[in-house]
């Protein structure tokens, strides 16, 4: 297939509307296009179509059963996508729509298989995008649309690692510059009675919890789902967001990592202004600086495998505010490795 790569500005501020329109009619004749968002770039598809939203998990090579996000412009389309709209769901979407929060809510029948993969609930978010929400408005339809990059690597920021993915495999990719928030929605559902994050992302469980009081959090976000569990997110169960070297993260100071890493041929993925103390080392943004971090995250991850880089020993980030969406990610790109390093002896210098 011919991948059509196109600009979707004219200048900073100001949306190419042929591009726009272009998207629009590739879209309503049941293809897909990927598109920008402010979390990462998605691979869209009309989520009313069943046989367009196949072509998204052939483009990919998602599993069957991985759900779909639908996104939408305009609170009201929600009626029609789910069986009731709970007070709770108002309260967040006057928070924090239009932004990266996706909810989980029970479907309604104009939802196929396809879209929720067999569940009874469906995930729907309304980006913050400019190019996302004109394109949306311009098919006059709700999408379905997940990451647009290969299935198990890492989500694309920027038009070039979707191409790099995906090109051969989807029609048009319209280039909006790069993402914002660098990781994907926060998921929370609102399907069971105490509303539960499924994926932590840009909408921090903090700011949930100012709006909604009690908000737990699911066990698969920090732990590794043993055997036998069902993913209550079924895109939480996957090996994820992996780059080909082998990650493990190390916990601990900056002194007790540098006294860990001893190998000096293997890559670090270390934290902004931390780069000189290691020969092979990748940032990606500021010691406790969440927002930062998610947003250079995957970038850092597939220039890790650009360089070369076989075996990498990654900085640990807080897990608070948008640094447990980083946590979340970092912990898969790493297959769950994670060492604790020990504090060295008081006086031991480092390299
Ligand atoms: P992606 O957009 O590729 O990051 O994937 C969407 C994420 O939302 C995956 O982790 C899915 O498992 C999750 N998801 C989508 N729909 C549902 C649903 N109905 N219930 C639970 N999780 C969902
Ligand atoms: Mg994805």
């Amino acid at each position: 297939m011919h991948t059509e790569m196109l600009s979707a500005w004219t200048g900073e501020h100001e949306l190419k509307t042929a591009a726009i329109e272009r998207a629009a009619e590739l879209l309503r004749a049941g293809e897909t296009v990927a598109i920008p968002t402010e979390t990462v770039y998605g691979l869209a598809a009309n989520a009313f179509d069943e046989t367009a939203v196949a072509k998204i998990f052939a483009a990919k090579g998602r599993p069957q059963d991985n759900p779909l996000i639908v996104h939408i412009a305009a609170f009201e389309t929600l009626g029609e996508l789910v069986t009731e709209v709970p007070q709770g769901a108002k309260r967040l979407a006057d928070a924090f729509w239009p932004g990266p929060l996706t909810m989980i809510l029970p479907k309604s029948g104009k939802i196929s298989h396809a879209v929720s993969a067999g569940l009874s609930t469906v995930a729907v978010r309304m980006p913050k995008h400019p190019v996302a929400r004109a394109v949306i408005e311009a098919a006059g339809l709700p999408l379905a649309a997940p990451s647009a990059n290969l299935s198990g690597s890492p989500s694309p920021t920027n038009a070039k690692y979707v191409w790099d993915d995906l090109h051969g495999r989807v029609p048009l990719i319209l280039d909006g510059g790069s993402a914002q928030v660098g990781v994907e929605s926060t998921v929370i559902t609102l399907a069971d009675v105490v509303p539960r994050v499924l994926r932590p992302g840009g909408v921090t469980v903090e700011q949930l919890r100012e709006v909604l009081g009690e908000v737990e959090v699911d066990d698969a976000v920090l732990h590794q789902l043993k055997a036998g569990v069902r993913a209550a997110s079924p895109g939480m169960k996957y090996k994820h967001y992996a780059p080909r070297a082998e990650i493990t993260i190390v916990e601990g100071t900056l002194a007790a990592f540098c006294a860990y890493v001893q190998d000096k041929d293997a890559f670090v993925l270390c934290f902004s202004g931390e780069e000189n103390l290691f020969a092979h080392a990748v940032a990606y943004g500021k010691a406790h600086d969440g927002e930062a971090q998610a947003a250079r995250l995957f970038d850092a991850l597939r220039e890790l495998d650009e360089q070369g880089a076989k075996t990498v020993y990654a900085r640990c980030p807080d897990k608070t505010g948008v640094g447990l969406a980083v946590y979340n990610r970092l912990i898969r790109a790493a297959a769950f490795r994670l060492v604790r390093a020990p504090q060295p002896a008081e006086g031991t210098r480092q390299s």
